[in-house]
C-alpha cells in the first residue's frame, strides 16, 4: 500500500475547542496507526476571520496534546502551507476551469438567492437554480458595471459517490442535491471548496479525516479532484461533539477550549477524556496520544454525535 498522508487543516479564527481537538486526534491516530505522515495546512483563506497569532496558539495546543506533524505549519517554508499565501496557485487552477467552460459569473444578491433557491434535502443548504448560468456577454458586461460577481462552477447532472471510512457509501447527485457552487467570492477570496480540494491534491494528501459537518462537501471536492486530474483522497468523517444540552461546540464555548482546559488538566487527562468520549477507551483513564495508536479502530467510534455528559469535564477526571 502506498504511503498514507493525513492532514490537519484548522481555520485559525479562534482558539481550538474540544471538537477541533477530537478531529485532529482522530486524523492523527488514523494516519499514525497506518505508519503514515501528517501535514499541517493553515486554512486562513478569509483574511477578516483568520490570524496567524491564533494559528501559533493552535500549533502550541497540538504540541501540548502530543499531536505532531511532519510538514507544514504557519512559519514553515516561507508560509507556503498558508492558504492566504497561495492565491496565485488558486488563480492558475481557477483559470483552467474557466478554459474548460465550466465557470461563470453570478450576480445574484443574497435576497435573490434565497428567493430563487430550493432548500437542500437534509442539511438545509440551498440549491442554486442556475439563474446566472446562461447570461449573454452583453448582460454580463451590463451587470458588471453595477456589481462585482462571484464565480460559480457548473456541476454535471451526475452522481458522485464515495465510501466514507466511517459512514460508508455516500452518494450525491451534484445538480439535483447541490447545484452550481461558488469557487471564488465577489471580493476575490477563493472559496473553501476550491482551496481545500486543490491543496489536498497538490500536497499529496491521501486521507482526509474531519468533522461530519463536512461530509456533504466531499462530493464537490471529489468532483474538483477529477477536474484537476488528481486521484481523490479517502475521506473519513467523525461525529461532532455536543455540549450536554445538545448544542454544538463552537469557538465561543470558552469553557471547552484547549487553552482553558490546559490550565486545569494535564494533556494525558484531556486526551483520555477524548479517547473515552469517542469510544477508543472503555473507561476513562489518562493516556498519551501515542498510547492510543494501537487502540485506534473506526469500528469503536459512534456514528451519531457525541454528547458530553452534564458537568463535563469534572465528571470524567
Ligand atoms: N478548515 C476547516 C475547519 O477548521 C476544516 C476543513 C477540512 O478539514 O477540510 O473546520
Amino acid at each position: 500500500m502506498s504511503q498514507v498522508i493525513g492532514r490537519f487543516a484548522p481555520t485559525p479564527s479562534g482558539r481550538m475547542h474540544l471538537g477541533n481537538a477530537l478531529s485532529c486526534l482522530i486524523a492523527w491516530l488514523s494516519a499514525r496507526s497506518q505508519g503514515g505522515s501528517v501535514i499541517l495546512r493553515v486554512e486562513d483563506l478569509d483574511p477578516e476571520r483568520s490570524s496567524w497569532a491564533y494559528m501559533r496558539d493552535i500549533e502550541a495546543e497540538l504540541h501540548w496534546l502530543g499531536l505532531n506533524w511532519d510538514a507544514g505549519g504557519v512559519d514553515a517554508d516561507g508560509h507556503q502551507w498558508c492558504q492566504s499565501r497561495r492565491s496565485e496557485i488558486y488563480t492558475e487552477y481557477f483559470e483552467r476551469l474557466r478554459e474548460m467552460g465550466l465557470v461563470y459569473p453570478c450576480f445574484c444578491s443574497r435576497a435573490q438567492l434565497h428567493a430563487a433557491s430550493a432548500p437542500h434535502r437534509s442539511d438545509g443548504r440551498f440549491i442554486y437554480q442556475g439563474t446566472c448560468r446562461g447570461l449573454s456577454e452583453e448582460e454580463i458586461a451590463k451587470k458588471s458595471k453595477v456589481r462585482l460577481p462571484a464565480w460559480r462552477l457548473q456541476v454535471p447532472d451526475r452522481e458522485v459517490s464515495f465510501c466514507d471510512l466511517h459512514y460508508g457509501e455516500y452518494i450525491e447527485n451534484l445538480s439535483e442535491e447541490c447545484g452550481d457552487f461558488i469557487i471564488r467570492r465577489a471580493d476575490g477570496v477563493y472559496a473553501y471548496q476550491l482551496a481545500a480540494a486543490l491543496d489536498d491534491g497538490l500536497m499529496g494528501v491521501t486521507e482526509v479525516v474531519r468533522g461530519s459537518d463536512l461530509l456533504s462537501s466531499s462530493p464537490r471536492q471529489i468532483w474538483l479532484h477529477e477536474l484537476f486530474g488528481f486521484a481523490p483522497p479517502r475521506y473519513g468523517h467523525i461525529p461532532l461533539l455536543t455540549a450536554a444540552d445538545g448544542r454544538r461546540l463552537s469557538k465561543r464555548d470558552g469553557d471547552l477550549d484547549i487553552e482553558t482546559l490546559s490550565r486545569r488538566y494535564r494533556p494525558e487527562e484531556v486526551v483520555g477524556m477524548l479517547g473515552h468520549a469517542c469510544g477508543l477507551l472503555e473507561e476513562y483513564r489518562p493516556v498519551t496520544a501515542e498510547e492510543l495508536i494501537p487502540l485506534f479502530d473506526w469500528g469503536k467510534i459512534p456514528k451519531e454525535d457525541i454528547c458530553l455528559p452534564d458537568g463535563f469535564p469534572e465528571r470524567l477526571v
